[in-house]
């Protein structure tokens, strides 16, 4: 079955009381034993719940993963891979990866916990240099965030297994309906369920995808042991998101790319990141494991333009952090959604002051651009000023 299909009846089949066609939302915390050690599959709602196993099993089977735990948040995903290592493990990470990814791993690292480096691993050359120390797991974030740099997995994969680490990507900005990472030998995918599979900014979640029985159960173990699973209501609610994110992701990604062309021509742009785009440096890289460029884009505004007279001067666009909803946002990487990263880490990441980054929503092209030329024509006219002053 194709995946639209897949997802538009995922779970349909679980509930055998009443064969509802929406799987039951268990909103219960524990499970009636029918005797001694006998139990109908669940004991106690932090080591398994029916309404979470139904997106747990829809979200290993959309990546092609052997398992699949849902977490509270995406930083829960990420905070249990790391927990599954050893003291004193080191990690090495994509340089410009989400704030929080960031400030965690500084934050371990900084408790001696962790050994953690930060190198720009869409650079074959650093993800080689980076490996020739010992290593222990390799965190990728692609199409990176917010400057969407596109890694090579497979290159990743194949070099970090010859190194003898695993290999975990986050791939909040894509979703497997755009990119599986086990395909190309990745051994976890992390997830935000917030962003694009819930899709309608009503939970804050995430999920790990794990490529073998093996590390299924490492996972299941573990997000059991430190209590990160999800609850069953905001399972629900992912579930339930799932069932369109093909068509969201259609129409979100024809949006970008409409937005993209138009930030391109624009005066007020400096530059435009989207790998859609023919110009954009790892375009071919992107066309070729990934079977969409998404619906993420970001931009440089030219020097002199008014930064906050941009990010208040849209109305459809909302002044917001997170992305992966169906209304379009905007933001400020530098003092929102990036504010949580190092000066120096956002710095070499080249998140400065001008970097604007949006999240393509499903609304009626026309009303983006038009937001747009009115938002950027405010942001311009201080250049102008500035020009005729001089
Ligand atoms: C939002 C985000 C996270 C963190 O997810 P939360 O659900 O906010 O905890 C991690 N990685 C990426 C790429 C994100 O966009």
């Amino acid at each position: 079955m194709k995946t639209q299909t897949r997802l538009a009846i995922a779970g349909q089949r679980t509930d055998t009381a009443y064969n509802a066609i929406v799987p039951p939302l268990y909103l219960t915390s524990t499970f009636r034993f029918e005797g001694m050690g006998q139990t109908k599959g669940y004991d106690y709602t932090r080591s398994g719940n029916p309404t979470r196993a139904a997106l747990e099993e829809a979200l290993a089977e959309l990546d092609g993963g052997a398992g699949a735990v849902a977490v509270t948040t995406g930083m829960a995903s990420i905070s249990t891979i790391l927990a599954t290592l050893p003291a004193g493990a080191r990690v090495v990470c994509s340089h410009d990866c989400y704030g929080g990814t960031e400030r965690l791993l500084d934050h371990l690292a900084e408790q001696g916990k962790l050994v953690v480096d930060l190198v720009d691993l869409s650079d074959p050359e650093a993800l080689t240099e980076a490996l020739r120390k010992p290593v222990d797991l390799v965190w990728v974030e692609t199409p990176s965030n917010p400057l969407l740099r596109v890694t090579d997995v497979e290159l990743v994969c194949s070099e970090a297994k010859a190194a003898g680490a695993l290999v975990a990507i986050d791939n909040t900005f894509l979703s497997p309906v755009f990119q599986r990472p086990i395909e190309f030998g990745a051994d976890y995918v992390a997830y935000s369920t917030t962003k694009y599979l819930n899709g309608h900014s009503d939970v804050v979640g995430g999920a790990i995808v794990a490529a073998t029985p093996e590390l299924n159960e490492i996972i299941q173990f573990t997000a059991n042991c430190l209590g990160t699973v999800a609850q069953p209501f905001d399972c629900w609610l992912v579930l339930r998101g799932l069932k369109t994110l093909p068509l969201r992701l259609a129409r979100h990604e024809e949006n970008a790319h409409a937005v993209a062309r138009f930030l391109q021509d624009h005066e007020a742009v400096a530059e435009v990141y989207y790998p859609g785009l023919e110009g954009h440096p790892r375009h071919e890289l992107a066309a070729r494991q990934q079977d969409g460029f998404g619906g993420m884009v970001s931009f440089r505004l030219a020097e002199g333009a008014d930064v906050a007279a941009l990010l208040t001067g849209t109305q459809v666009f909302a002044l917001a952090e997170s992305l992966g909803g169906v209304e379009s946002l905007i933001e400020h990487p530098a003092t929102m959604s990036h504010a949580s990263m190092r000066e120096e880490a956002r710095q070499t990441a080249g998140i400065t002051h001008d970097v604007i980054r949006l999240s393509v929503g499903i609304e009626d092209a026309e009303d983006l651009l038009a937001d747009l030329t009115l938002a950027l024509a405010a942001a311009v006219s201080k250049i102008e000023r500035v020009a005729l002053v001089a």
